[in-house]
């Protein structure tokens, strides 16, 4: 009977599977705030994810886990039944989908202790519904992951799952030295069966092993990414790559005399992209390339951020472990005591080349990247993110779009996920406030709903405050 009500239903959505709401575990349980069969938004600002003017006083009707009604509130009334929810001085945007997130933290000297349950909690409790993870260090934490929050055992955002890094030789003690092209190849292939959705190159792989990876996860239907050194961002997007992390802070294509395949080192690079001018031919043609080959470029402001002498103390510090705030809080003194930083020059100049590529037609998407040196929290941080893209120059709905619809469609969820419309999943956002106006407001989250149940973002912050660090 109710896999006929579900047929019935999937063939009633025009043939795109609707998926249902998982059976929840106790621990999820106490976390979820509104679960009904109908809900209504009622008296709302929605603020729909494709950069539109926010509209005043609608009504938005949830069934099965998708968006089944959306209107004036004159029109669309609450349904009969429905579980009506007055949100009157109230925004709703779509559940944040970002790129360059991972599941585990800098603890130590060289060391990333794998953070994935509380982390995967942050980012739900700051808006976070869709997350592409950005490489990971630990294996297969990021797929099980994945496969926990799908059935429900854990909560977090929905996850495209990240392989471990393909790198050369290097330094850390948690990544794998990629020995050729066959090794990786290989890497991507393991991985993609063992449930990997995505891949990222990293800065000491050689373009051999670049293209030989580019081309596995291509024939799988699978995206690549890169956070490049050894590779250039030319070279890269002439062997194929989907997209590069960092915005345009990780390229070496101005290096002069740069060896092919080596890292110059990414300070060597960061001082060429500090004095680098945005309306040059140099960099023009740099852009004019990753736009014609339709190359993504992920802005990760809030870790160069916390790089940067004179900028604020970032949000979110107290759910870490004490010891952890503590080295944090010691890095940021340290920071601002160091006045000839090359961040100084670099995080504006970052935010300018970011900017121009976008206005010339570039696919900008964003991410928070916690790793660094620490002070980049999850949940807090993709919000933070969306702060600095308005500082950057977007408008709050266009830094919105980028936060939302832009990630989504490039990971090609955008059918589903993405922005607010009828028949899409319910993945929203309500906000005490006006982001559409003030984009600070983000910061106001009070209730985020993922395929249409909603979570209470302070419940899953109390889970893990003061603790985040060990697990
Ligand atoms: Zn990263």
């Amino acid at each position: 009977m109710r896999k006929a009500l579900l047929v019935a239903l999937t063939l009633a959505c025009g043939g795109v599977l609707a998926a249902q709401p998982p059976q929840f575990s106790n621990t999820v349980r106490g976390f979820i705030k509104v679960d009904a069969p109908v809900v209504a938004l009622t008296h709302v600002r929605v603020i729909d994810g494709t950069g539109a003017p926010a509209r005043a006083d609608q009504t938005i009707v949830i069934r099965g886990g998708n968006i089944a009604e959306i209107g004036d509130a004159a029109r669309v009334k609450a349904p009969e039944g429905a579980t009506a929810i007055d949100l009157t001085g109230k925004s709703v945007m779509p559940g944040l989908v970002m790129v360059h997130e991972h599941t585990y933290y800098p603890t130590g000297p060289g060391v990333y202790g794998q953070l994935g349950l509380s982390f995967a909690r942050l980012y739900l409790a700051g808006g976070v519904t869709t997350m592409r993870t950005g490489g990971n260090t630990n294996g297969v934490m990021d797929i099980s992951l994945k496969q926990q929050i799908e059935a429900g055992t854990q909560a977090g955002p929905a996850i495209d799952a990240t392989a471990p890094y393909l790198n050369g030789p290097q330094g850390m003690l948690q990544m794998h030295a990629l020995t050729g092209a066959d090794d990786a190849r290989r890497q991507v292939a393991y991985w993609a069966d063992l449930g990997a959705t995505s891949f990222k190159a990293y800065m000491q792989i050689t373009r051999d092993e670049l293209k030989a990876s580019i081309d596995e996860a291509h024939k799988r239907g699978l995206k690549i990414t890169g956070h490049l050194c050894s590779v250039t961002y030319a070279e890269a997007a002439d062997l194929g790559i989907d997209n590069l992390e960092h915005g345009f802070m990780a390229s070496t294509d101005f290096v002069p005399d740069k060896t092919p395949d080596t890292c110059p080192g990414q300070g060597a690079g960061q001082r060429t992209i500090a004095a680098l001018d945005e309306n040059g031919e140099p960099f023009k043609a740099l852009v004019k390339k990753l736009v014609d080959r339709k190359v993504a470029l992920t802005s990760t402001m809030t870790v160069f951020e916390t790089f940067t002498p004179g900028r604020p103390m970032p949000p979110g510090l107290d759910v870490l472990l004490p010891q952890l705030k503590e080295q944090f809080e010691s890095n940021y003194r340290r920071t601002a005591q160091n006045a000839q930083s090359v961040y100084a020059t670099l995080l504006p100049k970052g935010m300018a080349l970011e900017r121009a590529f976008a206005r010339a037609g570039g696919t900008l998407l964003a991410g928070t990247d916690p790793t660094g040196g620490g002070g980049v929290i999850p949940g807090y941080s993709n919000q933070r993110q969306l702060e600095l893209l308005v500082e950057e120059g977007f408008t709050p709905l266009e830094a919105i779009r980028i936060g939302t619809l832009n990630g989504a469609t490039y990971l090609a969820r955008d059918a589903r996920v993405g922005s607010i419309a009828a028949g899409k999943q319910a993945d929203l956002v309500v906000i005490g406030g006006d982001p559409s106006t003030t984009i600070a407001d983000v910061r106001k989250v009070e209730t985020v709903f993922k395929q249409g149940v909603g979570y209470d973002p302070a419940k899953l912050v109390a889970s893990v405050s003061g603790k985040v660090g060990l697990w």
